[in-house]
């Protein structure tokens, strides 16, 4: 904790300076907390007892902590900010709130998907929007995670997304485009700000106007070998896609490499994305209906959501005006 109230009931904010050695009382549940000034984590608030307390739930890591703090000094210089501001009738603290409307959550360990769900939707209800920054353990790498995809965002021009912290480059990080191919690994593309550039406007960069860009992704070769080693393993997932193609009369090992294409899809979950309030029925159909048409199936470009959208809409221009310029054939 960076935040305690004193005797007199004033708020002492260790992001503003170090305070005399007195009683300190958590904002929150008025339990009494000690100030820690140490050497290895930097002057911070402890609860004595955390039974009685149902905002805090266990006693924060260095990262954390440092995360807040570097965030905090960051986005001062250009936004009002508040570090651990109590929200009574979310019954949570919000680790940074940005111009009154905005919650920062500085994440740096696991939570259950459930606990992440209840945390985002109280944000939503009560009229805040809540961004998730996430510490090292819950950075992206090879694959998504179930928890990971409840983190992910959504923008026309950057796809899915998500928000790395970085401590020791003091960096914000911006993995965007993600996509994941049919044996779940991942594809995606990056951006970074340092801690001392605009923070605010690096935030709000997947909802800018800008240049789409795209990635290539080579195709993977003998797809039906690969997934024959799935099946002998028992891959759970292989076996369901298997025997759903049976139903439909085919089977996967055989199949060509092409059949397969495009092998970098959308990530989806059962139940939605937490984060996510865009409708994605219509990208997915869109994304979909781009590769039916592409001729060279060993590379596949992937491009931003809007692009798909547009080359539907272009799709169904053009043939509407081919309708209108030719009779119909009886
Ligand atoms: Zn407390």
């Amino acid at each position: 904790m960076l935040v305690a109230k004193n005797k007199a009931g004033e708020l002492i904010n260790l992001l503003e300076g170090l305070p005399q050695k007195t009683t300190f009382f958590c904002p929150a549940c008025g339990e009494a907390v000690r100030f820690r000034h140490g050497s290895v984590m930097r002057p911070h608030f402890a609860h004595i007892s955390l039974q009685n307390c149902r905002f805090y739930n266990e006693n924060e890591s260095a990262e954390h902590l440092s995360l807040k703090a570097e965030l905090y000094a960051g986005l001062s210089r250009t936004e009002r900010v508040a570090v651990e501001q109590v929200l009574p009738q979310l019954g949570q603290i919000a680790d940074l709130l940005v111009n009154e409307k905005l919650a920062l959550e500085v994440q740096c360990s696991r939570l259950s998907e459930n606990h992440l769900r209840e945390r985002t939707q109280a944000y939503q209800n009560n009229g805040f929007q809540v961004l998730w920054l996430l510490g090292k353990k819950l950075w992206l790498t090879r694959r998504l995670s179930n928890l990971q995809k409840q983190l992910l965002y959504f923008s026309q021009n950057m796809g899915f997304h998500l928000w790395e912290l970085d401590l020791d480059r003091h960096c914000l990080r911006l993995k965007y485009l993600i996509y994941e191919d049919i044996f779940g690994k991942v594809y995606y593309q990056t951006k970074t700000c340092p801690f001392a550039a605009n923070i605010m406007d690096f935030l709000r960069l997947p909802y800018r106007r800008q240049t789409l860009l795209s990635y290539q992704v080579k195709q993977h070769q003998q797809v039906g070998l690969a997934v024959q080693k799935q099946l002998m393993a028992g891959n759970l997932h292989w076996l369901r896609q298997q025997e759903l193609a049976y139903s439909q009369g085919r089977n996967l090992i055989v199949q060509s490499d092409a059949d397969f294409f495009p092998q970098v899809r959308p990530p989806e979950v059962k139940g939605g994305f937490c984060q996510i309030q865009a409708d994605l029925e219509s990208f997915y159909a869109a994304f979909f209906h781009y590769y039916q048409h592409q001729e060279n199936k060993t590379v596949q470009t992937l491009y931003p959501p809007a692009f798909y959208d547009k080359m539907r809409s272009n799709h169904i221009i053009s043939r509407k005006e081919k309708n209108t310029d030719r009779p119909a054939e009886s």
